[in-house]
């Protein structure tokens, strides 16, 4: 399932082939993916103008000229991909290679792209969980993303914002930070590469790193830095995957991690010094990995 920062490579795979360019039709190849598309789907977006591209936790945002914003969800397999002519005179003409799954190519934008070029960029998604929605009131609105805590990117999230967050919260510290409500789009795996970063045990008590004392606020400035170093390095990651995308077939956002502890059970702990094994564990039914000889 696509994580936030493959969500964001997405975005930026897309923005210089959206961003500016004119919707000339919207292809829609059956009447639903995990939703069924709004009403008037795409006579609502054809003609207009895709301003810019934006994403809220593991939501894409377009926003469109005399149109509402337009939300996708990725769901557990979907993916764009970009076609450009080559020769944009010869519409129609393409002698393009098609890709195995076309028969899970649902949704098909053509684009007028701002530099005069057309391209498409094309929805595919063989298990239709992911979707398309209109936010006629603006995406702070919509109540898939009105109720979203605050972005594991940029420099919001501090360990002073993340005790206030945790303060008093008896649950465990990996549930406290998988909850959307706190922290949006932080998921499974990166709750345990950010709490193994920190030091921090995915087991403990929230509330225990928002204590008034100088031990805890070392312990939440050391796993807000950890969250947020966590996602800016995969997204930069994925960063150096979108610069060879267009050698494959065009498809963002899928690509290889390497992780310190996810996936690693039993394999030596990379903390500098440290001993200890990777555990893995399961809470609310999901694998947690971490190390018991550095994190506390
Ligand atoms: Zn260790």
């Amino acid at each position: 399932m696509p994580e936030l920062p493959e969500v964001e490579t997405v975005r930026r795979g897309l923005q210089p082939v959206m961003e500016g360019a004119r919707i000339l039709r919207v292809e829609t190849r059956r009447p639903d993916l995990r939703f069924p598309f709004p009403e008037h789907f795409a006579q609502r977006l054809a003609g207009h103008r895709i301003v810019s591209l934006g994403r809220r936790a593991k939501y894409l945002t377009a926003h469109i000229e005399d149109a509402p914003v337009l939300i996708c969800h990725l769901g557990m397999s979907g993916s764009f991909r970009v076609e450009a002519d080559d020769d944009a005179h010869a519409p129609g003409n393409f002698h393009h290679e098609r890709p195995k799954a076309a028969a899970h190519d649902h949704v098909v934008f053509h684009l007028q792209q701002a530099q005069g070029g057309e391209a498409r960029v094309i929805f595919n998604d063989p298990r239709r969980f992911g979707f398309m929605l209109f936010a006629e009131n603006g995406i702070d609105e919509h109540p898939m993303l009105s109720g979203l805590g605050v972005e594991p990117t940029g420099n919001a999230l501090d360990g002073k914002l993340l005790a206030e967050l945790l303060r008093d919260r008896k649950s465990p510290l990996k549930a406290a930070l998988l909850d959307q409500r706190l922290i949006a789009g932080l998921g499974n795996i990166y709750v345990s590469e950010a709490l193994w970063r920190a030091g921090l045990l995915p087991t403990r008590p929230a509330g225990t790193i928002a204590r008034r004392s100088s031990k805890a606020a070392q312990s939440s400035e050391r796993l807000a830095t950890a969250i947020r170093s966590v996602i800016a390095d995969a997204i930069e990651a994925g960063g150096s995957s979108l610069r060879d995308y267009v050698q494959a077939d065009g498809s963002l956002g899928y690509f290889q991690h390497s992780f310190s502890v996810y996936d690693r059970e039993g394999a030596p702990c990379r903390t500098p010094g440290c001993t200890g094994h990777i555990k893995r564990i399961v809470q609310s039914g999901r694998s947690t990995f971490y190390c018991p000889v550095c994190q506390h």
